[in-house]
């Protein structure tokens, strides 16, 4: 088959003929339609925490149909079924993966780092990862559910109430998916601090209340002020969606007392905080990552009770041939959001 994989650090990734996917008897092989672009997989092609293994094919927000189901496959799957997956396969057995709690497994494959990944023509997806789309849900939209799931996760984690002033920091793919859930689950105010233009802009249609541009030199008291000229008051729960050193510790200095941070940004350096200004308002910090089976079936639901619209996100669809180039484009900020490769 034909995949995009990943050489070696600073090298584009490379179209190349690969061997098929061997599932095992427990696995589908899923033939993918498209494969969202994702953070995570330009974190993963750079020197640090989870850099990939040379030679491994990325990708893991990955939507198809059913081309094979395994004989020890749970479930009843069939060839032809539209699906979407949590991109791991976990051992099935233990606690959280009872729970539906994959990510928590110890003994997981996941797809990008220890197993092959979606930008192919095919991908193994795990019986009881998988999820099956409704009919009249879009292949292309479905492919949203990945980051639609992270973003679920972490207001779900915060308690975000009916009424809530929310704070979220930063207009990227996540920063969204957590400005609609927020707004879906009945926050008052909605304010997202975005740098960039175009990802401000992307933000009031996806849920926003308002879009404050921070002002780099005035720090986190400019930002509160800022946000209390919007939004009336101090922000109940802070979402941390950039994860870039110094941000947490903005997040402390801005949060009232008892007031709640969620970081949910992927930050990979050493990161000083204070944690004074945390003990003396006795502030929560919880930090969010992943989804569960729920999440991504709550996802999956309310994607095709057209209850959430996340079409704006997807800024472009490339090829697999085009895809090497619209990943190194990603590494520079510019006007797109969500790129999906099609298959
Ligand atoms: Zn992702
Ligand atoms: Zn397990």
């Amino acid at each position: 088959m034909k995949a995009a994989v990943f050489k070696e650090v600073g090298e584009p990734l490379a179209v190349e003929n690969v061997a098929d996917p061997r599932p095992e008897a427990s696995e589908l092989v899923m033939k993918v339609s498209f494969c969202g672009i994702c953070g995570t997989d330009l974190h993963a092609t750079r020197e640090g925490l989870t850099t990939a293994c040379c030679d491994q094919i990325l990708g893991h927000e990955y939507v198809g149909e059913i081309v094979e189901v395994g004989k020890e496959a749970s479930g009843s799957w069939e060839v032809g079924d539209r699906i979407c997956a949590m991109p791991f396969i976990a051992c099935g057995h233990c606690l959280p993966c009872a729970a539906g709690r994959f990510f928590e497994c110890t003994d997981k494959k996941v797809s990008g780092v220890d197993d092959a990944g979606g930008f192919a023509e095919f991908v193994t997806t795990g019986s009881r990862e998988t999820i099956l789309l409704p009919d009249d849900l879009a292949l292309e939209s479905a492919a949203l559910v990945e980051p639609l799931a992270v973003g679920i996760h972490a207001v779900r984690i915060a308690d975000v109430k009916a009424g809530s002033r929310v704070l979220v920091i930063g207009a990227g793919p996540i920063g969204l998916t957590v400005a609609l859930w927020c707004r879906f689950f009945g926050a008052r105010e909605v304010v997202v601090s975005e740098v960039a233009t175009t990802r401000a802009e992307l933000a009031k249609q996806m849920g926003a209340t308002a879009v404050i541009h921070p002002d780099l030199g005035k720090g986190a008291e400019g930002l509160l002020q800022q946000f209390a000229d919007v939004a009336g008051g101090p922000p109940d729960v802070i979402f941390e969606c950039v994860g870039a050193p110094g941000l947490l510790q903005q997040c402390i200095e801005m949060a009232p007392h008892r007031g709640k941070i969620i970081p949910v940004g992927v930050c990979e350096q050493p990161d000083a905080i204070l944690p004074f200004f945390g003990l003396v308002k006795e502030l929560q910090i919880q930090f969010a990552i992943a989804y569960t089976r729920d999440d991504f079936e709550t996802c999956v639901a309310m994607l095709a009770e057209r209850r959430i619209d996340i079409a704006p996100m997807i800024t472009d669809i490339v090829s697999l041939d085009e895809l090497p180039h619209a990943f190194e484009a990603l590494r520079t900020p510019s006007t797109q959001c969500k790129v999906l490769m099609r298959m």
